[in-house]
């Protein structure tokens, strides 16, 4: 590893990323950096050399491999949690808590966030991820993103400009998110209130809670549901190792305790192989999967 920059914000060498994901599985990171505001983060960008660099947001979204990640991973704290209703727009750091802008528009009276209450993780991720559920997507909500590059150089990178898809931003890899400005939409507080419960209830009802998991392990191909074509394939009571499949949601893995990285991506690439020798069928994994074996 070259020499690292003078920062303002925390290196944590040999830090184990487990603690950082919703599979508390995965080994360390050589250095965790935790910018402490966008001028920092900027500045380390400008001045590291040759070194590969990972940013993670909430960490709901990503299989960290066993043997962890070379070189630098970039974790946004607080100097990115803000969130300040401008007249036209709403500016919010990439490392707000989905949950916590939902709340905070409820409160403003402002709608179209309801949704972000069900999903975990940060708005950094949930752009990059364009995450999304019952029928709404976080790109209806965004007029641009705006991102540095490796080089540090502040980019605003207007929400035309972005190829969103499903399950996908297209943001280049290597483009930090920190911020973006959001749309406001005035709403009754009353009735936002209504929806985020009924999206509450039904992801009860349909997905388990409480468990280590990483969300919809595979994306739905196009016009079928992946829950679906891994039922159909027979695969529902499959394991390996501590990892097994939700009984609740059958396109959830979930790490009963004693799984590492390896027992997780080898239930999915044999939940892969089955459903292709079933149905014909492709699953191509949503769970970003990162570091070394
Ligand atoms: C119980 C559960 C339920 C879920 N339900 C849903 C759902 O209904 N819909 C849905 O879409 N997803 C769902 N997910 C998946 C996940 O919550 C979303 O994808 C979320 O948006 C990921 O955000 P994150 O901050 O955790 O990102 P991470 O998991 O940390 O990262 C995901 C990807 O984004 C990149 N990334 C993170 N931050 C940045 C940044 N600042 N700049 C550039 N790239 C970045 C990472 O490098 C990685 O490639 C669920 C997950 C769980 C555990």
């Amino acid at each position: 590893m070259t020499s690292l920059p003078k920062i303002k914000g925390i290196y944590k060498r040999n830090f184990s990323l487990s603690k950082l994901t919703w599979f508390q599985t995965g080994g360390k990171a050589e250095i965790l950096f935790i910018p402490k505001d966008l001028l920092d983060l900027q500045f380390f960008l400008k001045n590291i050399k040759n070194t590969s660099i990972n940013i993670i947001g909430g960490g709901s979204n990503l299989l960290i491999r066993d043997g962890g990640i070379k070189g630098i991973v970039i974790k946004l704290g607080s100097g990115f949690d803000f969130v300040n209703l401008k007249k036209k727009y709403i500016l919010c750091g990439a490392s707000v808590k989905n949950i916590n802008l939902s709340n905070k528009m409820t409160k403003r009276k402002i709608k179209g966030y309801e949704f972000l209450s069900t999903i975990p993780g940060t708005i950094g991720g949930s752009i990059f991820m364009n995450a999304g559920c019952f029928g709404r997507e976080i790109k209806n909500l965004v007029k641009s993103v705006i991102v540095l590059d490796k080089k540090g150089n502040l980019i605003e990178l207007d929400k035309n400009s972005i190829n969103f898809k499903y399950r996908s931003s297209g943001i280049n890899k290597n483009y930090f998110i920190v911020a973006t400005k959001l749309k406001i939409s005035k709403g009754n507080e009353t009735n936002i209130r209504k929806i985020i419960k009924k999206f509450l209830n039904l992801r009860k009802k349909t997905q388990p809670n409480k468990v280590l998991t990483g969300g919809s392990t595979f994306i739905n191909p196009k016009r079928k549901k992946a829950w679906k074509l891994i039922k159909d394939a027979g695969c529902e009571n499959m394991f390996v190792g501590g990892a097994k499949i939700s009984d609740k949601h059958c396109n959830f893995l979930v790490n009963t305790g004693s799984a590492n990285s390896k027992d997780l991506e080898t239930l999915g690439n044999k939940i892969r192989s089955k459903v292709f020798k079933k149905t014909g069928e492709k699953l191509d994994w949503e769970i970003k999967r990162i570091g070394v074996r």
